[in-house]
């Protein structure tokens, strides 16, 4: 069999130069995130319980402002009662537009979940921003890039985008991750031509640069806190970060009109929020490293790996090419028996309700479905893809890869 020893340690010595950068990406963010806190005094107190309406929640308001000023924004609202991403998105949209209004979404199709929001697919009558009377335009990337040539087209015929929508990450889909950079360049873009809200969904972006897209210039960016902004130890939860207009916007959507980010009891989960957040450019760094990692052993098995292992990343997704259902499996097997929590489980394909095709998924994690754990889901269909991110550790992370290896390993070579 071939000796993944040896492997591990040539990846190791070959990813050494990415790996020094990543310390150094790692480091200016945790810089950002300390200086936060002491401007903010955190303190013991921040951590108590509130209850009832939760008003005077010194935590709550503290996070919020640490939030903004390392995101290198006016406001924020982090809150440990926002279910999911989707939900901090859609908060984020329905705070923003009304009736009559645009929403341009300029990095082709946005992230699956949102479908429904707008009102692309789903009943009508379900409260979809459609059944608001809200429209929806989507631009697709041109050659990997933003088409900045068909925005400007767009803004200019269409005078009532009032969002102009973007998604950082490549998410699932077969399209390059956009930099900061990037996006900062069309938030320069649009807000030259157009008083439209540049509105980023910055899911499984946040900390792998030493820039969030708001210190470029967005209005306004969401994420969920079981990836990367929660460190792996926020147990729940969302945020939204940008202009203080466009947050007091959203954040009568979050509660009601009139009531605002004011109130909010925190029941006792202030201090996985703070700690997650302190801990949060740290973790992203170990799960950088574990996709590089991975990245580096599946290719040299001769796998297609996407980012390939020496590539600069924007996110912490990997997605490897494994052309066969029976090696995808093995590969999520393996994650899954190299997982911290449940490596006794043996995943299996499913038909998950909303996917066509069957879909199997490895997830040994200490909070349901956090993904900046170590965890692995593919669709059972050509080219088998496993989509994979997290690793809490380098170690583990190491670990969970060779584990993978180990089952792709035994199925081709018995
Ligand atoms: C995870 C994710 C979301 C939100 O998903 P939830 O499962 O609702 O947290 C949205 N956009 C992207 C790109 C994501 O990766």
């Amino acid at each position: 069999m071939t000796d993944l020893t040896t492997l591990a340690l040539e990846a190791e010595k070959a990813l050494a130069p990415q790996f020094a950068a990543l310390e150094q990406i790692s480091f200016e963010n945790t810089k950002r995130v300390m200086e936060a806190f002491a401007e903010y005094r955190v303190c013991e107190g921040y951590f108590a319980a509130t209850s009832g309406y939760g008003y005077d929640d010194r935590g709550r308001d503290a996070l919020d402002k640490i939030y903004a000023r390392v995101f290198g924004c006016e406001s924020a609202l982090v809150r440990h009662s926002i279910v999911n991403g989707t939900q901090a998105l859609a908060i984020g949209l329905y705070g923003l537009l009304r009736p009559g209004d645009t929403l341009l979404s300029v990095a082709g199709k946005p992230y699956d979940t949102l479908e429904e929001v707008i009102g692309i697919v789903g009943k009508p009558g379900n409260g979809s921003l459609a059944d608001y009377g809200i429209s929806y335009g989507q631009i697709e990337l041109k050659d990997g890039k933003l088409d900045l040539d068909a925005i400007g087209k767009a803004l200019e015929e269409n005078k009532s985008v009032k969002v102009v929508f973007v998604q950082r990450s490549k998410g699932y889909l077969n399209r390059p991750t956009l930099s900061v950079e990037e996006i900062g360049e069309l938030c320069d873009f649009v807000h030259a031509r157009s008083e439209a809200y540049v509105m980023v969904d910055n899911c499984y972006g946040e900390f792998t640069e030493t820039l969030e897209p708001t210190a470029l210039g967005a209005d306004l960016i969401a994420g969920s806190l079981i990836k990367n902004p929660g460190g792996g130890m926020a147990e729940s939860g969302g945020y939204l970060a940008g202009t203080e207009k466009a947050v007091e916007l959203v954040s009568y959507r979050l509660t009601t009109v009139g009531v605002g980010g004011e109130v909010g009891a925190t029941l006792g989960q202030n201090k996985s929020m703070f700690k997650g957040f302190f801990y949060a450019p740290h973790t992203v760094k170990e799960a950088l490293k574990t996709a590089m990692f991975a990245a580096y052993i599946f290719e040299k098995l001769g796998f297609e790996a996407e980012p390939r292992y020496d590539q600069t990343r924007y996110d912490i997704i990997q997605a490897l090419n494994f052309g066969d259902p029976e090696l995808l499996k093995a590969f999520c097997r393996g994650i899954q028996y190299g997982s911290p929590v449940d490596a006794y489980v043996t995943p299996e394909p499913w038909d998950m309700p909303g996917y066509t095709d069957q879909v199997i998924m490895a997830a040994g994690t200490f909070t349901s479905g956090a993904s900046i754990e170590l965890s692995a889901d593919g669709p059972m269909r050509p080219p088998y893809t496993a989509f994979f991110q997290g690793g809490l550790t380098f170690e583990s992370g190491k670990l969970g890869i060779l584990s993978a290896a180990r089952e792709v390993l035994k199925v081709i070579e018995g």
